[in-house]
């Protein structure tokens, strides 16, 4: 059975792990070649763009894949639609491994936007001094607000124009609460401004923002496409491959497809 993990996330990496030398199971994780110093997953790996839903199914089919795991990011909206489109014309069973979005807890000001452009558009009158936590992807989007000042925390330098006044923080995760808490005082933040990434490696942030009374503006995830099982975690997609790709709720209209290797 030659699976195809899409990868760049903790479910990714610890479905490669739980899977790799597993008898009957041949793995590949992909990234998307972003981050220039990845934390690779175990077991074999590519790195690069597919070209496109149509290069994805032409790879697919070109290295014998038998069913494709959606384990990107839940903003990673395009891929995970490529990955539908391909899996769907080949009939390929397919899984997105969604972690669940973080909830809001007594205490919390939430401000839920639909896209980062809704976000720029929300920070006026919320203060002037913002943290922005959204990755080097989309930085772009408050590029313009000039009365502003950013904290902009990312693993890499951001992508594209950014807001004239913005001190750069290149950091990568896990935080703890004392650490986000000391860099929201220290830096007198006022705003808080995150995606729904959920999970429990970047969530320390909420956790100051509300200890400190901080309103927090919440970017909503990305729909995913119909087609496809849907799980929570990597153990989840673990038993979906064990399974044979019938044991998970389906994202959409579409029946899920049952493993059989090709021959
Ligand atoms: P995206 O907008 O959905 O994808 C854009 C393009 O990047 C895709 O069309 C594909 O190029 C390529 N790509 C994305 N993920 C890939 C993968 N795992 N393997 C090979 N190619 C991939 O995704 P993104 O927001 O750029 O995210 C890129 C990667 O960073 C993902 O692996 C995701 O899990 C991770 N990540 C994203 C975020 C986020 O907030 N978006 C946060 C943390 C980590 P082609 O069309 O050429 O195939």
């Amino acid at each position: 059975m030659k699976i195809l993990i899409l990868g760049g996330t903790r479910e990714a990496r610890d479905l490669a792990h739980l899977a790799s030398g597993e008898r009957g199971f041949d793995i590949v994780s992909s990234l998307a070649g972003r981050v220039r110093d990845p934390r690779l997953p175990a077991g074999a790996v590519r790195i690069g763009g597919f070209g496109g839903a149509d290069g994805l199914r032409e790879w697919l089919t070109g290295n014998g894949i038998d069913a494709v795991v959606d384990a990107t990011h839940p903003f990673a909206g395009t891929m995970s639609a490529h990955a539908a489109t391909a899996a769907t014309a080949l009939g390929l069973p397919l899984v997105h491994v969604r972690r669940p979005g973080w909830r809001e807890r007594p205490g919390d000001r939430w401000i839920r936007v639909p896209d980062l452009a809704g976000a720029a558009a929300a920070l006026g009158g919320l203060g002037e001094r913002v943290f922005l936590t959204i990755g080097r992807q989309g930085v772009a989007a408050f590029a313009e607000l000039s009365a502003h000042w950013f904290l902009i925390r990312a693993i890499d330098p951001p992508e594209g124009a950014v807001p004239t006044r913005h001190h750069l923080l290149l950091a990568r995760g896990p935080f703890t609460v004392e650490q986000e808490t000391e860099l929201l005082a220290a830096h007198r933040v006022e705003v808080l401004v995150t995606k729904d990434s959920g999970g429990a490696l970047t969530e320390a942030k909420l956790d100051a923002a509300r200890a400190a009374g901080l309103p927090v503006v919440v970017v909503e995830r990305p729909a995913l496409p119909a087609g496809g099982a849907v799980v929570h975690t990597a153990d989840a997609a673990w038993e979906w491959l064990r399974s044979g790709g019938q044991s998970a709720s389906s994202a959409g209209s579409c029946s899920n497809q049952s493993m059989t290797p090709r021959s």
